[in-house]
């Protein structure tokens, strides 16, 4: 397969979105917001126990798609005829746990913050360490705001989930106090960043009409790695480091905050 530039890349999303009626929903990608060294985010994650967080098995599959230098993700199918387990290729054969993140980025603006559905495709241990850690300590995780640090670069890239001091002047405005789900609604973060096998044996086979419907997923929102090559960059790295600063503990659990009375939407995987 041949790489696509980012221009070719940016046609395709177009012709895409012209496919789908234009409604597309907007979907964010961490490389947009965490390009280099020391940039974060504020985000507010769906998550309200441990019930929620689910992973996902996936074989990754280098060369097939276009734009796939570092490899895609493509869902084992469970089954005993899953043609990746079946693969005679040993790194195509093993599978992975992988974890669909999504949530709301808090993009700042002149006059307070845009909220962003953002997804963004992790290791297990993201969820089954970090998020599962901060469980712990916080319980309901969509109560509070946490910052996401990216540091360093390359292969030394690592993330740091930080819980955001939610009683400082910026933060307990009520852009970011109350909380909405409202962008992430309908947003299937696996579909969005990972490949059913059905996609896969069509970018094997393009001219096989039979499988054809599964492009359906295709007109969805781009791809992070085809983003990712587009642009050059590297392979975000799958190092996550929870920082706990339990001074601040006391700080976020202050009634300043105003809670959505109308409940969060449970967002299952
Ligand atoms: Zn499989």
């Amino acid at each position: 397969m041949a790489n696509v530039s980012y221009e070719e890349y940016q046609k395709q999303q177009a012709a895409r979105q012209a496919a789908n009626g234009g409604n597309q929903k907007p979907v964010h990608f961490m490389n947009e917001w965490l390009a280099k060294d020391g940039d974060f985010v504020v985000v507010r994650f769906p998550y309200t126990s441990p019930a929620d967080i689910q992973f996902e098995s996936v074989h990754n599959v280098v060369g097939v798609f276009p734009g796939d230098k570092f490899g895609k993700s493509v869902r084992c199918t469970g089954t005993d005829d899953c043609p990746l387990c079946n693969s005679k290729d040993e790194a195509v054969q093993k599978r992975k746990l992988k974890f669909y993140a999504k949530f709301v980025v808090y993009n700042p603006t002149s006059t307070g913050a845009e909220l962003c559905a953002t997804v963004w495709e992790r290791p297990s241990g993201f969820a089954d360490i970090d998020l599962k850690n901060l469980m712990v300590e916080y319980g309901d995780l969509s109560n509070y705001l946490f910052k996401i640090v990216r540091t360093g670069k390359g292969t030394d890239t690592r993330y740091n989930i930080i819980p955001v001091n939610m009683a400082s002047p910026v933060y307990s405005q009520p852009v970011y106090t109350t909380k909405d789900f409202t962008c992430l609604e309908g947003i299937d973060a696996t579909k969005i960043l990972s490949k059913s096998i059905e996609q896969y044996n069509q970018a094997l086979n393009p001219t096989d009409n039979t499988t054809q419907h599964s492009t359906v997923e295709d007109f969805k929102v781009p791809e992070s790695k085809e983003v990712d090559d587009a642009l050059g960059l590297p392979p975000q790295q799958t190092q996550n480091v929870v920082t706990s600063q339990p001074t601040t503990h006391t700080e976020v659990q202050q009634p300043t905050q105003t809670v959505n009375t109308s409940g969060p939407t449970r967002y299952k995987f």
